[in-house]
């Protein structure tokens, strides 16, 4: 079963990846957008860590739903409002249990994509965050590296796509041959979860 602590690991890997990678997602964004994505990340991640500790929320959907609040209030740009939105109802749907099982946080990461779908219009193939969540969230009943590995694909299956949504696709065909920035940083929390899992050690 899956803890407070786990979804907590969770989102603290997550940080750390984030902060990281910064760089890199930035540069991501400055071939296909307007080179903000490792920034606006890492601002909302840092107000993240800075809520978690300030409230303390108690159950894992307590958790998310603080982070995702969080997110949609710090991170400005598109990825804010869509990522803030994954972690509102992916912690929603967990509701008030102490413990959830890996099948109720596929299912509620589940109803978290959905919502993302539905509030950015994206479907698989707009080479966007949906590329790499959508193939995780199918992954994810093989376990936390299925997940990871379907998401890492997912990512690097965004380089030769047309950019239909968010501000890569004011390029047209200039946006194919790039990395997605979104679907690379959704790795990274994709990711983040086998660390918290502690099976990436293994
Ligand atoms: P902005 O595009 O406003 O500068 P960011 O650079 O932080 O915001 O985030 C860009 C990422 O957001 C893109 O790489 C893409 O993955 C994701 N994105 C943008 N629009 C959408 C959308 N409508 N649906 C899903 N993801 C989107
Ligand atoms: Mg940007």
């Amino acid at each position: 079963m899956l803890d407070a602590d786990f979804f907590r690991r969770w989102i603290a890997a997550a940080a750390a990846s984030v902060g990281r990678e910064a760089d890199h997602l930035t540069a991501l964004d400055s071939a296909i957008g307007d080179a903000d994505h490792g920034s606006n990340m890492q601002r909302g991640f840092k107000a993240v860590t800075a809520a978690l500790e300030r409230d303390d929320p108690g159950t894992p959907g307590q958790i998310l739903m603080l982070v995702g609040r969080t997110l949609i209030s710090t991170v400005g740009g598109a990825s804010g409002p869509l990522y803030g939105t994954l972690l509102r109802r992916t912690g929603k749907a967990l509701g008030d249990a102490a413990e959830v099982s890996e099948e109720q946080l596929a299912e509620a990461l589940r109803a978290g994509v959905d919502a993302v779908m539905q509030l950015g219009g994206a479907a698989p193939g707009d080479k966007t965050m949906i590329d790499t969540l959508v193939p995780a969230v199918d992954a994810l009943g093989g376990g936390f590296a299925a997940a990871r590995a379907a998401a890492d694909e997912g990512a690097l299956a965004t380089i030769p796509l047309q950019a239909r949504k968010g501000r890569a696709s004011y390029l047209g065909e200039r946006s194919i041959g790039h990395q997605d920035p979104g679907a690379t940083s959704s790795a990274l929390l994709v990711a983040a979860l086998e660390e918290a899992s502690g099976s990436g050690d293994e």
